[in-house]
């Protein structure tokens, strides 16, 4: 396979040898399966609470506060953003956002680790463009503005009058007397809420690896999503971090995010170890400056048909020309040419073989992308991913690759295994100690762990309910918003909807219309409760039952939090990567009509029974 792989330019599906291919991405997912699956990752809490603490904002000390609000919005993210939003556009007074962080963006207020950008294009990814008037600067934008689209969103909405920062949510309760939501914090707050919308994460939650001896490490640490700029000098623009030009740099984990940081590590550290147990997937980036005058031009209503566009080339749908042309797409548009060339038979075993192939054709290229840009044979056979792209998150960068080339890079490569302890002084694999000055952890967050670990509070509906003890057996919700037994509450995420993992922010902004239009509906009509029934709630559930059967569950896959660390999924973990069956675009005209008919059918309006 090697030869045929290496031989030359061309990738043509043909002269991949297809059973060899299989049987080595088996051996690699093998080595890398682990009976403790999400239970090898330590939660940050306890002895490892100060890698959540906030770098970027003092915390100034406030009174508590006991008010009452129409909406109270947990997490200043996206989800809340935009539901801040669609609430205020629809007249909406007495929203209050709270928000753990500093200042509203959520995940990127947190992950500003140097080379923070979106992976999906800022037409599609930035929501509300429209309404905030902001033209990206590039196809894909870094950090630092995204954040400024997060504010601009907030100050033209209103959102930051009555906003409460660097504040957590402990618990919020259901009060039967009075239909309200009581909501207390780390601050002493006990706020009241008619509603509440919680966009939650979990990209804010950073979980670490539990390596044995991890606790131990005497010398600097840090997590990415909690930066520490004052250590390692430079900032979130990129500067130079010259803090680091005589230090010896670790870094765990080679992930999405591990990714961006690590060309600018290589830049600024005296010496840099990656320590790699899978290597990401690599394709070219190819970013370039958006011209003010094309985007002058676009039509008003723009973004809507772009994002239907990516979406429905993300959902196997058919187009007549694909506006975002990216790495995401790149796939469709391949499958898609092959199911025309293939005569446009669309039945599963075609739609699989015209997957396959086009999986097949592009990972050799990304494999010989490796060997064309990284120059040390060891390191570059060592970079090459043996799974199919969406088995782990793909990534796309055009200096990643290219850091490897530099005499201070050095790629610890665990053969799948992981590194092997920590002690006060370093990283030990394969039995040779690595000594570092500041050991950084790329290890991801809390996404596959139990439900109470990545939202970090807990909500108790009617007679004192928990939700997470709720959803023991798994989520269940309807339209992914809604849950039975907690009345005014709206869940805003991806989950048991749309499901479009490579545009998150149009889920969010679905369901940030959907629940502006409920709350404007029970206000309109004094409805004390809002509260899906017991019937329609069963009946989604119905509807959704199987979707999460994905490639996902192919023996091929390698572990990682796409796939249940490769622990086959229960019926609870099924529950939790759950979709409206006949895909994304499909559940965005459902939830469209149904929010737009007006009878808001399957939820009961109704007046406080005491
Ligand atoms: P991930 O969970 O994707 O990566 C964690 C990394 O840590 C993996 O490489 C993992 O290896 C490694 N690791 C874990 N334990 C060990 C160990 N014991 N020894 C060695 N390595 C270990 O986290 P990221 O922060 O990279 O990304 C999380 C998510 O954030 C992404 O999937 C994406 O959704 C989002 N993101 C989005 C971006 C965007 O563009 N919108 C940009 C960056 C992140 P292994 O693979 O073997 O498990």
């Amino acid at each position: 396979m090697g030869d045929k792989e290496n031989s030359g330019e061309n990738t043509a599906v043909e002269t991949i040898d297809r059973d060899a291919l299989r049987t080595k991405y088996r051996e690699e997912r093998d080595k890398r399966i682990r009976p403790d699956a999400n239970d090898q990752y330590v939660e940050a809490s306890g002895r490892f609470a100060h890698f959540l603490d906030d770098p970027y904002t003092e915390r100034v000390d406030r009174e508590p506060l006991f008010d009452e609000v129409t909406v109270a919005i947990i997490g200043g993210g996206f989800s809340g953003l935009v539901t801040g939003a669609r609430l205020r556009q629809a007249g909406v007074e007495g929203v209050r956002l709270i928000e753990g962080g500093g200042d509203v963006g959520g995940a990127w207020y947190w992950n500003r680790y140097p080379g923070a950008m979106c992976d999906t294009a800022a037409m599609v990814y930035l929501p509300l463009l429209e309404e905030t008037g902001h033209v990206p600067t590039m196809k894909y934008t870094f950090a630092p503005e995204i954040i400024r689209q997060a504010q601009l969103i907030a100050h033209k909405f209103g959102l930051y009058d009555n906003a409460l920062f660097s504040t957590e949510v402990t618990e919020h309760r259901w009060d039967e007397a009075t239909s309200r939501w009581i909501i207390r914090t780390n601050r002493g707050d006990e706020i009241r809420a008619r509603f509440v919308s919680m966009g939650t994460g979990p990209l804010h939650r950073p979980k670490l690896p539990g390596i044995p001896g991890i606790e131990t490490f005497a010398r600097h640490s840090f997590h990415t999503s909690r930066w520490d700029y004052g250590y390692t000098g430079g900032d979130p623009s990129g500067a130079v971090m010259e803090k680091l030009s005589d230090k010896r740099v670790g870094i765990i984990g080679t992930g999405a995010t591990a990714v961006q940081c690590i060309p600018y590590l290589a830049r600024a550290a005296q010496e840099l170890f990656v320590f790699q147990r899978t290597p990401s997937s690599i394709d070219v980036r190819n970013n370039h400056p958006i011209d003010p005058e094309w985007f002058a031009d676009l039509e008003p209503g723009w973004q809507g048909r772009w994002l239907m566009n990516f979406a429905t080339l993300q959902s196997g749908g058919f187009a007549d020309e694909d506006l975002v042309k990216d790495g995401w797409t790149d796939i469709s548009q391949r499958i898609r040419d092959r199911v025309i060339a293939d005569g446009g038979d669309l039945s599963p075993a075609s739609m699989r073989r015209a997957y396959e192939d086009s999986d097949d054709e592009k990972m050799t290229e990304i494999r010989l992308r490796v060997d064309a840009v990284v120059g040390n044979r060891e390191a570059a056979e060592a970079l090459k991913p043996w799974y199919r792209q969406l088995c782990k998150r793909p990534c796309f960068h055009d200096e990643y690759l290219q850091a490897y080339n530099l005499p201070n890079v050095h790629l610890v490569d665990t053969r799948g295994q992981g590194v092997e302890r920590i002690d006060e002084t370093g990283v030990w694999v394969d039995g040779s100690h690595y000594e570092l000055d500041c050991l950084i952890f790329a290890s991801g967050f809390e996404v596959g762990t139990e439900y109470e670990r990545r939202s970090g509070f807990e909500t108790f509906g009617r007679d004192g309910l928990s939700l997470s003890k709720h959803w023991d057996d798994g989520m269940q919700t309807m339209h992914g918003i809604h849950v039975r037994g907690f009345p005014n509450l709206f869940i805003v995420g991806v989950t048991q909807a749309a499901n479009l993992i490579s545009n998150v922010t149009q889920n969010l902004t679905e369901a940030a219309t959907t629940i502006a239009a409920i709350v404007t509906q029970a206000l309109a009509t004094g409805a004390d409760e809002v509260e899906v029934s017991a019937e329609a709630e069963r009946a989604w559930m119905k509807l959704l039952e199987g979707t999460s059967e994905t490639f996902l569950a192919d023996p091929d896959c390698t572990p990682g939090y796409y796939n249940n660390e490769g622990r086959p999924m229960g019926s609870r973990e099924q529950l939790f990567s759950s979709r409206y069956p006949e895909g994304a675009v499909a559940y965005f005209a459902f939830i469209d009509a149904w929010r737009n008919a007006g009878t808001f059918e399957g939820l009961e309006f109704r007046e406080r029974s005491s």
